[in-house]
């Protein structure tokens, strides 16, 4: 067990779910390479916390993080938008499509929460906690304090944008924050999964593996 990591998982630890949806899986609009590997590993995982929400990125047709909403723009540019750049994607996780629903193999029947976020057409949202103007909260923070949830274990994907960018604001909101590497996994845009350990370690959010723990949890 590392010094800090967790032996078992109890009442105050939540485990965060992030993305694994369609359009993120290989054959998906948006797909990340082998995300769908994460799969069978968080369907483990999850069974063995109390407590569990999953996210779900859910935009509504002519979304602003779209490439399609701008005339002349290409899909993976990086454009300047009211709140800062902003990287533009394929159309991917349309409110109520097949793309949007989560992978069918995904198994988590006991989460308690599915916060959706990327809803306002004007605003994109990375993290599961802020938009991506980094003041409009989505309240998770709200949920999880006031169920006494002090440590965040994530999972899922893209291991460097929406889980990064959940594992940097819950730090910041003075949870005690782990990422589990081995299941999510990464876009890689430009060096972004090296950033992204760059980041979380400078923060104090070690990423860690299942394996760390799975000998002594007893599940
Ligand atoms: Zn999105």
């Amino acid at each position: 067990m590392t010094a800090n990591g967790p032996a078992t998982f109890g009442d105050n630890d939540v485990l965060i779910v992030v993305d694994i949806q369609n359009d993120f899986c290989p054959g998906g609009a948006l797909a990340v390479p082998r995300g769908d590997e994460v799969v069978p590993i968080v369907n483990r995982l999850a069974a063995r916390f109390r407590n569990v929400v999953l996210t779900q990125d859910w935009h509504p047709r002519g979304h602003a993080s779209f490439a399609s909403s701008h005339p002349g723009k290409r899909p993976f540019e990086t454009m300047t938008v009211a709140y800062g750049p902003q990287v533009l994607w394929p159309d991917h996780c349309v409110q109520d499509t097949p793309g949007a629903a989560f992978h069918r193999s995904l198994q988590v029947p006991h989460a308690g929460l599915i916060i959706r976020k990327g809803t306002d057409r004007t605003i994109d949202s990375y993290s599961a906690f802020y938009e991506n103007d980094r003041t409009t909260p989505t309240g998770l923070v709200g949920y999880l304090r006031e169920r006494g949830l002090s440590r965040v274990f994530l999972a899922g994907l893209a291991f460097d944008f929406c889980v990064r960018y959940s594992a940097e604001d819950a730090r910041r909101e003075g949870f005690a924050v782990f990422v589990i590497e081995d299941a999510c996994r990464g876009i890689d845009v430009e060096g972004s999964v090296a950033a992204t350990r760059s980041s979380l370690d400078a923060l104090g959010v070690p990423c860690i593996a299942t394996l760390e723990f799975a000998a002594d949890s007893g599940a």
